[in-house]
């Protein structure tokens, strides 16, 4: 069970890959927690990497797959691998497709959890966090007892900088041009399935298990 699984910001994605690994009890391989392992274990991989990050540079793509590649070849990789946030680029999505012919295996699906992209904003713009005890809410989907104080200590909720209208469009309008040309390439690979993300946790899962279920 060989699967990507791909999303704009606040479509859900954390959640769903964390109900697919317990179920079918594959690793989830995130490239921040990949980065982080190869260099805790100190790999020259990993030394690689992290004399990029310290100099706030982007890693280059050679040093990222050969980490993918050693991280793919572990034993918890047997039975599959949900990867989140690798490819990001087409030619990553090709170096990869070598990748695991070289490992012997292939892709199964990549799954795009897909909700408009309006939605997105108003699930982005309505969190608020406190900021005395750190606690998040979102004005719909998680208020607050009492409207714009923390539950917690009555503090005034704050919305983050991050979480403001102008920055969350142009966060999403930037991910989501990243994202197209790596959908149509996977589309033509014949390994695309769109996943609709516009619904109950629950629901969306139902639609990604009816799909890789028959892997398992
Ligand atoms: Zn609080």
């Amino acid at each position: 069970m060989n699967l990507i699984l791909m999303g704009l910001p606040g479509v859900g994605k954390g959640t769903q890959a964390e109900k697919i690994v317990e179920k079918y009890e594959i690793p989830h391989i995130s490239t921040g927690d990949m980065f982080r392992s190869a260099i805790k274990e100190g790999t020259e991989l990993g030394k690689k990497a992290k004399s990029y990050m310290d100099e706030g540079a982007l890693v280059p793509d050679e040093v990222t797959i050969g980490i993918v590649k050693d991280r793919l070849s572990k034993p918890d990789c047997e039975k599959g691998f949900l990867l989140d946030g690798f490819p990001r680029t087409v030619a990553q999505a090709e170096a990869l497709e070598s990748l695991l012919e070289e490992l012997n295996t292939k892709l199964d699906y990549v799954l795009h959890v897909d909700v408009p992209e309006d939605k997105l904003v108003d699930r982005l713009t309505g969190r608020r966090i406190c900021p005395e005890c750190g606690a998040t809410y979102h004005v719909e989907f998680n208020p607050p007892k009492e409207e714009g104080l923390c539950n917690n200590d009555g503090t005034t909720l704050m919305q983050r900088d991050d979480d403001k209208p102008e920055t969350v469009k142009n966060r999403i309008s930037v991910n989501s041009d990243q994202m197209k040309p790596l959908l149509s390439f996977y589309e033509e690979k014949g390994y695309l399935v769109k996943v609709d993300g516009d619904q109950e946790i629950d629901d969306v899962f139902q639609q990604i298990d009816d799909k890789i279920g028959a892997l398992a």
